[in-house]
């Protein structure tokens, strides 16, 4: 296993122990396995990639996420709860150059804009929101707006699109494409066959746990496409990952603080920063007994109900609008309306078990016409003084 986490992190370059525990670690937890592309490389060949950067870079984005609440100042940035297994292309060629990043779904990210802006003086840490939203995944009742249209969505992520002009013609190809999975009576199982994979509620689910636990492993050559021009561009793609959301987000937000993003998920992980960290600005100017009041700072849209009003499959965004309805106030609006897509589709949640489609016969992609931009203005004020 090769350590490299999203940087020149002395200890990992050097094999320290630790670094070549947790990647060994990881690669055995993956079955040898690239999280991402699924597909299975010897030990060697595997490198361990860090959410939060474990790097001294990771340092600041650590500060920035305990300052609005998503993580705590112990998270241990060299553990396996930080890191995934990857194969050198996924890793070199994608995440380490931040040309995409892995992202919440839209419906999590709406549900979690919503909880900030309306939640009131009771709001809770996100960090203890995500922990609730895990419990009530596990079947407890929790102190939270209703997330039942969420729990399908809870351990899965998308990828977002961080540098387009880097990815032009660009996608990553795959071994072990999954069948199409459908959210039906919430929760995700496999899509009968003639489902279009860019039919409403329909997914690849990349999950590299079931797939390292199938033997044999079908063979389905496919394809993740990363550009907006690509046809399939448009399907939604999820990966199913041990990983905490809290610590995804956190990673997405410490990637967006500069460069021009267009998507969704960016777009709503934005206005979620700016609201928190704003709000922590103001606590810090008026002292300990002041500035508490969530919601300031701007949120966009106080539209439904918390947690309530959109249908689960209803976040993803895609031409009809999907993305946007739902969750009240979480929907991006930003002026810019350039239907650029900006998070894969794809997936199915469960392990593949019969061959699937190869991603977009017939796929239309490109419905995303809903890509929008977050308010990168905005971000890059709040996030100046991370870098
Ligand atoms: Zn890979």
């Amino acid at each position: 296993m090769t350590m490299s986490g999203n940087s020149q992190d002395p200890s990992v370059i050097s094999g320290d122990s630790q670094a070549s525990s947790v990647g060994s670690m990881i690669c055995h937890m993956s079955g040898n396995r690239c999280a991402i592309c699924l597909n299975l490389l010897p030990e060697t060949g595997l490198q361990a990639a860090y959410l939060i950067d474990s790097a001294s870079g990771g340092v600041w984005q650590l500060a920035t996420a305990v300052r609005i609440g998503l993580l705590t100042a112990d998270y241990q940035r060299s553990s396996t709860e930080n890191a995934m297994a990857q194969c050198p292309t996924c890793h070199q060629a994608y995440f380490t150059p931040d040309l995409i990043a892995l992202s919440p779904p839209l419906p999590v990210l709406n549900y979690i804009l919503n909880y900030v802006n309306n939640a009131g003086a009771n709001r809770r840490p996100l960090r203890e929101v995500f922990s609730l939203l895990q419990q009530a995944k596990a079947g407890s009742i929790v102190p939270l707006p209703d997330p039942t249209p969420i729990l399908p969505f809870l351990g899965l992520f998308t990828i977002v699109i961080l540098k387009p002009e880097g990815l032009v013609r660009r996608c990553i190809s795959t071994q072990h494409l999954p069948a199409l999975s459908i959210l039906q009576d919430n929760r995700f199982t496999l899509a009968s066959d003639g489902t279009p994979p860019d039919g409403a509620n329909v997914a690849r689910i990349f999950d590299v746990l079931a797939t390292a636990a199938l033997d044999p492993v079908p063979d389905s050559q496919g394809m993740i496409p990363l550009s907006a021009e690509d046809p399939e561009f448009g399907q939604q793609r999820y990966w199913r990952l041990t990983l905490p959301p809290e610590a995804i987000l956190a990673a997405l937000i410490a990637r967006i603080a500069s460069g021009t993003f267009q998507g969704e998920e960016i777009g709503v992980a934005a206005q979620i920063y700016h609201t928190l960290s704003l709000e922590a600005v103001r606590r810090k100017q008026l002292g300990p007994a002041g500035g508490s009041g969530p919601g300031s700072g701007g949120g966009p849209g106080h539209g439904g109900g918390p947690g309530r009003g959109g249908g689960p499959g209803r976040g993803r965004g895609r031409g009809s609008g999907r993305g946007r309805r739902g969750i009240g106030g979480g929907g991006p609006s930003g002026g810019n309306s350039r239907p650029q897509k900006r998070n894969l589709r794809s997936t199915n949640c469960e392990p593949p078990r019969k061959k699937g489609r190869r991603v977009g016969e017939g796929g239309q992609g490109n419905k995303k016409g809903a890509l929008r931009s977050g308010p990168l203005e905005t971000v890059e004020y709040g996030l100046g003084d991370t870098r």
